[in-house]
């Protein structure tokens, strides 16, 4: 077996000894909130949300982005599952300011090997095996992180499916001192009517 294979298995078995009665939780979130937020390994929103089990969804993808998917998550979350706030959570430093789409089919048709990055910008091994697949996906990069939180928080106000009561919070979470720094003009956007 794989080390981190052995790692998970062992750390879970350490969690199913002091589960306690945490199996009774109900499914709908007890705190009727959700978060959308970026995949980054630097980001614990239990820990930086203070959420512990059967709180609230947590929704994440690369940047933290307001994709379809995205949405249809939040509309699951509210529309069966009662929440009843929202917040889009995005965070300094984020690998979605490092490239744009045209960087990432280029560096995907060079080969499909780890990249690597340096002041100059990202680099392919080219070793060859790559694909042109990436010309077709938006990658939903970013160049600027408060427009980018102000854009997502547009995007689900504005979709049919979202109902004008449920209040949606832009945030940057600031991954030198753990902060969450509210980005205004997201919130003002995302405003309950
Ligand atoms: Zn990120």
């Amino acid at each position: 077996m794989s080390k981190i294979v052995n790692e998970v298995i062992s750390a879970n078995a350490e969690y199913v000894a002091g589960f306690g009665d945490k199996g009774n939780l109900p499914m709908p979130p007890g705190r009727q909130f959700a978060i959308l937020t970026c995949m980054d390994a630097r980001l614990d929103p239990a820990k930086y949300a203070g959420l512990a089990e059967g709180d609230a969804h947590v929704i994440r993808n690369a940047g933290g982005r307001a994709s379809d998917d995205a949405i249809r998550s939040l509309v699951i979350s509210y529309k069966l599952l009662g929440t009843k706030e929202w917040f889009v959570i995005h965070h300094t430093d984020c690998g979605m300011l490092t490239f744009n789409s045209e960087i990432m089919a280029e560096l995907l048709s060079g080969s499909l090997k780890t990249a690597s990055v340096d002041e100059t910008g990202w680099h392919d091994s080219n070793a060859g095996g790559g694909t042109t697949d990436g010309k077709f996906i938006k990658w939903l990069t970013f160049t600027d992180n408060a427009s980018s939180v102000v854009e997502d928080v547009v995007r689900i106000r504005s979709n049919s499916m979202v109902p004008s009561d449920i209040p949606i919070y832009g945030y940057i979470y600031d991954c030198k001192t753990g902060e969450l720094v509210e980005v205004p003009e997201a919130t003002a956007a995302g405003k309950a009517g």
